[in-house]
């Protein structure tokens, strides 16, 4: 194993370790438990003396694989594998936190994400200020005495804006705080927040990690100093650990992961483009357009574009209505990262949820749709998108 294969290399063979049968696939450890040989290697693995596993909770071999591996791509020093992105960014957050504590959080965040901040932390006694995270003079001014983390989310959902990462990692060392990336719509392939100047780093592996809308999955990456101190001993004891046959699946799903984002960023570019040319769409945000508002960012701390294209039809809701329904190929689906391809109305269905005025803040309209490109012909999904514009009404 070598640190400085490429990605594409990394995601076949990190990680892996074979059992006594040599078997060229990854073994899946679906066990409890481990047994010891004596009562004196019992007690000398729970003193920490021999290396091993002691219960799947803890830690187990399939999981130390897809850990491993994730650690490798994203140049992190350790990781815990988590049975969800939800469980993962919980996690990071709330290990780290007590009662008095203050959270900064860009109010772009995944409805989950933000009601964890705005809405559990605070049961316990840690604060939360929401900020328009695009300008770092916001972030500046929420600072209190008591900070302690920061968190976002870069590019955001729905509507994929972007966050000066290592301008926040700057502000946040010098109070000493923690900048908490979730890095799910960058994909670890197109953007590293921990080379920005980030200090955990949070996935919902459910997505592109998967890619193949099979299993949940999420994972916490960070240095070792912080995993001890902090998330080793809250992971062990609240027990959000991922399934060993998840971890075997993600495993497999992240081998194609190159292949597989390649295609749909490629695919979601050609979609962006197209869009942005036709008379029944007021705006298309892509990372990567040159029209995008944030692009000078994006150069700066992104190598790749997005699975994913936020629009806006002129029509509102009867125009996005009318446009998901008359697409053949991409369906219906709030799910994102997958094979196929996805697409959704926010306004309706992720962020139903939210205020009117919250979510004019957010930028997501009536109009908005958000697209996941799937792994399809590209020549297919543009011409599905020209055959069902005309249903679209300008
Ligand atoms: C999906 C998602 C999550 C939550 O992940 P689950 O695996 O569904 O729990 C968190 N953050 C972002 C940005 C996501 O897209």
């Amino acid at each position: 194993m070598s640190k400085n294969w490429r990605p594409a290399t990394q995601l076949v063979h990190g990680g892996t370790t074979r059992s006594q049968h040599g078997e060229t696939s990854e073994a899946i450890f679906l066990t409890q438990g481990f047994v010891y040989d004596t009562s004196e290697a019992a007690e000398a693995r729970f003193k920490g003396e021999t290396e091993g596993f002691i219960y799947a909770r803890y830690g187990s071999p399939t999981n130390d694989m897809f850990e491993k591996r994730m650690c490798m791509l994203e140049g992190a020093e350790d990781a815990r594998a988590t049975a969800s992105g939800m469980a993962a960014v919980t996690a990071a957050i709330l290990c780290q936190l007590k009662a008095g504590d203050h959270i900064v959080a860009a109010r772009a965040l995944f409805g989950s994400c933000r009601w964890v901040v705005e809405t559990l932390a605070p049961k316990y006694g840690i604060e939360c200020t929401l900020v328009d995270g695009r300008d770092l003079a916001n972030w500046e001014k929420a600072i209190q005495k008591n900070t302690k983390v920061f968190f976002l989310e870069s590019p955001t959902n729905p509507t994929l804006e972007v966050i000066d990462i290592a301008g926040v990692a700057k502000l946040a060392n010098q109070i000493g705080a923690k900048v908490v990336v979730d890095n799910v719509f960058a994909t670890p392939l197109f953007q590293k927040p921990l080379e920005l100047g980030a200090h955990i780093v949070v996935y919902s592996a459910t997505k592109h990690i998967d890619g193949q809308g099979r299993c949940l999955g999420g994972v916490v990456l960070s240095d070792k100093d912080w995993i001890n101190e902090h998330l080793h001993d809250y992971f062990r004891h609240t027990g959000p650990a991922m399934s060993p046959f998840n971890a075997w699946t993600l495993l497999k799903g992240i081998e194609t992961l190159p292949l597989r984002v390649r295609q749909q960023t490629e695919t979601a570019r050609r979609v962006a483009d197209f869009l942005a040319e036709q008379p029944e769409v007021a705006k298309v945000i892509y990372p990567g357009r040159k029209d995008h508002p944030q692009a000078d960012i994006i150069a700066k701390q992104m190598t790749g574009g997005s699975t994913l294209v936020a629009f806006e039809l002129k029509g509102g809701k009867d125009a996005a209505f009318a446009l998901q329904n008359a697409l053949k190929i991409a369906r219906i689906s709030n799910n994102l990262g997958d094979s196929k391809s996805l697409i959704t109305h926010p306004a309706t269905t992720t962020h139903k949820n939210l205020t009117d005025e919250a979510r004019e803040e957010l930028g997501i309209s009536a109009g908005t749709v958000r697209f996941s490109a799937g792994i399809e012909d590209s020549d297919d999904i543009v011409e599905d998108f020209a055959r069902a514009l005309k249903s679209v009404k300008a």
